[in-house]
């Protein structure tokens, strides 16, 4: 596409939009209706911000009059889903990444492949097999497998680069999108956080979304909730076995009822549900409302997600063992495939999601008509 023209995709959103907003039955459905009436045209950046304002609850689509077979064929949350997807190849750093979203399935399938291959390479290349596959125990025994500084150096460049991809995305779409769409608040800043945390939008009009049919429900909200808190427990657990062991001295392995493993435990297996969860009801679901060219990315990502806190677990289980060291390895490998491809998978949905909620909340307050 060239730089300045228009998508299909962008296109056939506006179309909807327009036919949406002469409509309006749909206005108590979600935030997507009330900020659309905000709007009297559609120019590309507001139909970004409306898609990535959308979390797929599929309420419009099971209301809609005009949904397909309708001529008019209103398809708001496989249009919206599609639309996302081209704002995460169009923000992506460095640009030429963006192409990375056409074939997302395999990117990161790809990637958590060769973190495994790569990172058992390099450790039955740097250890004695005798230590290798013997069991270590006591304070410092994964890093018999694996040097701290061989762990701490890969942690920190792939984690860094991820998180640095992501912020330049994330600068990338503010920009495009117009931000906040005006001077920093506090409020809109509170109820965008209360949004995040609490998944609110998941649940439809607050009756729930349309997770499988048109009945309503709270399935995919509480697997969300589960991946997320799950995902923020795991993050926790890194950090204060970081804080144990450099503020405090204390190295791991730690014991069962530390905060890290605690932390990580539960984390863990938040994580395993929540992900199962989701991949289960996008198996099930009606296939109407759902876009097929970005569940290949979804999927993986989901199946990466549940690698990650599959194999924490089972390294927990085994780390007296003599197979620790080769759990260590694969875990550690998709640990590290995870951060790479972050910034190139659904993981940037939370980040250009966050900035819709943060918009949509200043817009609710100062009221005005967003003129186009
Ligand atoms: S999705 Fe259908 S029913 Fe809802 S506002 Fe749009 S056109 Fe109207
Ligand atoms: S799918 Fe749900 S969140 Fe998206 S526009 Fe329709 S009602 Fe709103």
């Amino acid at each position: 596409m060239q730089p300045g023209t228009e998508s299909e995709t962008v296109a056939e959103a506006r179309r909807q939009m327009e036919i949406c907003n002469a409509c309006r039955y749909c206005e108590g459905y979600c935030a997507v209706f009330p900020a659309m009436a905000m709007r009297r045209s559609f120019a590309e950046a507001d139909l970004t911000h409306l898609a990535n304002l959308c979390h797929g609850c599929k309420g419009c689509y099971h209301a809609c009059q005009y949904a397909p077979p309708h001529a008019f064929g209103i398809n708001i949350p496989a249009t919206f889903a599609e639309l996302r997807h081209e704002s995460y190849a169009q923000h992506a750093w460095p640009a030429p990444m963006g192409r990375a979203f056409e074939r997302n399935g395999t990117l990161v399938t790809l990637a958590a492949s060769l973190g495994i291959a790569i990172t058992l390479i390099l450790v039955a290349a740097l250890q004695d097999p005798a230590v290798l596959y013997s069991a270590q125990t006591g304070v410092g025994a994964f890093f018999r497998i694996i040097p701290y500084w061989l762990m701490v150096s890969l942690a920190t460049l792939t984690f860094g680069y991820g998180v640095f991809a992501m912020a330049m995305g994330a600068r990338s779409y503010w920009r495009a999108t117009g931000g906040m769409g005006g001077s920093f608040a506090p409020a809109p800043a509170v109820e965008a956080t209360v949004d995040i945390l609490t998944l609110r939008n998941l649940g439809g009009g607050g009756h729930g979304c349309n997770d499988l049919d048109e009945g309503f429900s709270q399935r995919r909200r509480h697997f969300h909730q589960a991946l997320l808190y799950g995902f923020l427990l795991c993050f926790a657990a890194t950090t204060t076995g970081a804080i144990y062991h450099h503020f405090l001295g204390w190295k791991s392995p730690h014991a069962f009822f530390s905060l890290p493993v605690q932390f990580g435990t539960w984390g863990g297996v938040l994580m395993m549900l929540g992900a199962a969860g989701l991949m289960h009801t996008k198996i099930i679901t009606d296939p109407g409302p759902v876009s097929r060219k970005v569940m290949g990315g979804e999927f993986a990502m989901l199946g990466l997600l549940f690698l990650i806190a599959a194999t924490g677990l089972l390294l927990l289980a085994i780390r007296h063992t003599g197979a620790m060291g080769v759990m260590l390895a694969i875990h550690l490998g998709l640990v590290f495939a995870f951060f790479l491809v972050m910034p190139y998978s659904k993981m940037v949905h939370g980040i250009y999601r966050g900035i819709a909620l943060l918009r949509n909340a200043k817009e609710k307050r100062t009221r005005t008509t967003v003129a186009a």
